[in-house]
C-alpha cells in the first residue's frame, strides 16, 4: 500500500544524495524530475532510492554540466541518450525526456526528445510512470498523468495503452516481476491484454537477449515462485518455449538449493524451468537447449544451466546411493554448483550434498608435486597418481596432517616407479 504522502517535498529533499544533487540541478536551469521506479518507491515509503533523473532538455549536455558542477565524472550510454553521473558516493542516472516510436512490434524503439508527459507516457506501467519535480517551484510536486498513485494505493499493475505488450513484449515479464515484488495484481484489462499477447506469440518478436535480461530479473526476485505461477496462468510459460515447465515449487526449492550450494539462484531457477516433466524432457531437450542458447548467457552460465537441466534428475537419483567421501568428491568434482543445487531441489539427500559443499569441496592436500620432487622422486605420471591417491585417503579420513600426507605420497610414488 502506498503511504499517505503529506509532504513530498520533504521526503524528496531528505533522500540520500539530494543535498548535493538539488543545488547542482538548480544551477543547470533546466526543469528536472525524479522519475520511474524511484517515484514509485518513494511513494511506498522508501527512504533511499536509485536516483533516476529526467531533464526537459538536452540530456547528455545536462549530464556533462552536472558532472562538472559536482566535480564528478560522466559516462554516456548513447543508444537512448542516457548518462550516469558519479561524484563521490553519489550516482545519478540522467536522461533527456523523450518519446519512443516503435517501427515494428518487439523492435527497439526510435527515440526523440519530447515533453515530460510524453516521456511518462512511453513507460511500462502507471506505477512506473510518475515524476516528482526536483527544481524551482515544481520541487516536490507529483506529476502523474497515468493515475499511478491510485494504482499504487489499490495495488494494481496497469499498462498505459492497449498496444503496450505488443510494442515491447518484455513488459509481460516485467509485469509479473512487479506483481510479485510489490504484492500487486494485474489490472483486469491488462491481464486480458497480457494473455492475448502471449497467445499471439508476442514474445517471439523479441531477441533472446532481451527476454533473458527480464527473465533473469524475474527469477532473481525473492518472490520468483509466485511469478512462475503467474507465467503458467497467463500462458507465458509456453510462450517462452512450449517445453518450459513452470513449476513454482521446483523453482522455490531450486532457489533454496542455490543458497545451500553457492549456486546462482536465478540460473538454478532457469534450469528448473528447463528440467521439465520427465515425459517432456527426452523429446524436448534439444529444442530447449536451442532456446537457452538463444538467451545469450555468458558461456559458463549457459553451460551450467544446460548441464543442470539435463543432469540434475540423474544426479539426484545417484546421490541417494551410499558414497564414501572420496567417491562423492570424485563424482562432484568440477561440477558447477547449479546442477547440485537443482539435484537438491529434486530430492537429493541434503546431508550428502552438504557434506560435499561444506566440507569435501574445499579439501586440498597440504603437499604438492614439488614436495615429492624435492624428496628425490623422479618426475613422472606416478607423482600425480600418488597425490590423487593421497587425497582420496585424506578425504576418507585415513590420514591427517602434512607429514602423513608426505609419507604416504612418497611411499606410493616410490612403489610405482
Ligand atoms: P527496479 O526497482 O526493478 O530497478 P525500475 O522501475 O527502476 O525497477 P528499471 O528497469 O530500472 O526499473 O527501469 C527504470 C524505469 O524505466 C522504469 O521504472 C520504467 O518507467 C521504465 N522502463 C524500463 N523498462 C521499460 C520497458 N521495457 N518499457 C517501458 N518503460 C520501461
Amino acid at each position: 500500500m502506498a503511504l499517505p504522502v503529506t509532504d513530498l517535498r520533504a521526503l524528496v529533499t531528505a533522500l540520500p544524495g539530494m543535498d548535493a544533487l538539488l543545488p547542482a540541478l538548480a544551477e543547470l536551469g533546466e526543469p528536472s524530475y525524479l522519475v520511474g521506479g524511484a517515484v514509485r518507491d518513494v511513494l511506498r515509503g522508501a527512504r533511499s532510492v536509485d536516483l533516476d533523473v529526467a531533464v526537459e532538455g538536452d540530456g547528455p549536455a545536462a549530464a556533462r554540466a552536472l558532472a562538472e558542477r559536482l566535480g564528478g565524472s560522466v559516462v554516456l550510454h548513447d543508444r537512448f541518450s542516457t548518462a550516469t553521473v558519479r561524484a563521490g558516493s553519489l550516482a545519478v542516472d540522467l536522461a533527456g525526456t523523450r518519446r519512443e516510436v516503435y517501427t515494428r512490434p518487439g523492435a527497439l524503439p526510435t527515440v526523440e526528445p519530447a515533453s515530460l508527459v510524453e516521456d511518462l507516457g512511453r513507460r511500462d506501467f502507471t506505477v512506473n510512470a510518475m515524476a516528482i519535480g526536483l527544481t524551482g517551484e515544481a520541487l516536490g510536486r507529483l506529476r502523474d498523468p497515468g493515475g499511478g498513485r491510485a494504482d499504487l494505493e489499490t495495488g494494481l499493475i496497469r499498462t498505459l495503452h492497449p498496444a503496450s505488450f505488443l510494442d515491447d513484449p518484455t513488459r509481460l515479464l516485467r509485469a509479473l516481476r512487479y506483481e510479485s515484488r510489490l504484492g500487486f495484481a494485474l489490472e483486469r484489462e491488462t491481464a486480458r491484454l497480457a494473455r492475448e499477447a502471449a497467445e499471439a506469440g508476442a514474445l517471439s518478436t523479441v531477441s533472446g537477449v532481451r527476454v533473458r535480461v527480464e527473465l533473469m530479473d524475474l527469477l532473481a526476485e525473492p518472490e520468483a515462485p509466485r511469478s512462475v505461477t503467474r507465467l503458467a496462468e497467463l500462458g507465458l510459460d509456453h510462450a517462452l518455449h512450449p517445453a518450459v515447465d513452470a513449476d513454482p515449487e521446483l523453482v522455490a526449492a531450486a532457489k533454496l538449493g542455490a543458497l545451500e550450494t553457492g549456486a546462482s539462484p536465478a540460473l538454478t531457477a532457469l534450469a528448473a524451468l528447463c528440467a521439465g516433466r520427465p515425459e517432456v524432457r527426452a523429446s524436448a531437450r534439444d529444442e530447449l537447449e536451442v532456446w537457452v542458447e538463444a538467451l545469450g548467457l555468458p558461456g559458463p552460465a549457459r553451460d551450467a544451466v544446460l548441464r543442470a537441466a539435463a543432469y540434475a534428475n540423474a544426479l539426484a537419483k545417484a546421490l541417494r546411493a551410499s558414497w564414501r567421501p572420496s567417491e562423492l568428491h570424485e563424482l562432484l568434482e568440477g561440477e558447477p554448483p547449479e546442477p547440485l543445487a537443482l539435484a537438491l531441489a529434486l530430492g537429493a539427500p541434503e546431508e550428502v550434498v552438504l557434506l560435499y559443499t561444506r566440507r569435501l569441496r574445499s579439501v586440498r592436500l597440504e603437499i604438492s608435486g614439488a614436495d615429492l620432487l624435492a624428496a628425490g622422486v623422479a618426475e613422472s605420471p606416478a607423482v600425480g597418481l600418488a597425490l590423487r591417491e593421497t587425497l582420496r585417503r585424506k578425504l576418507d579420513g585415513e590420514l591427517c596432517g602434512r607429514e602423513e600426507e608426505l609419507r604416504t605420497a612418497l611411499e606410493l610414488a616410490r612403489e610405482a616407479t
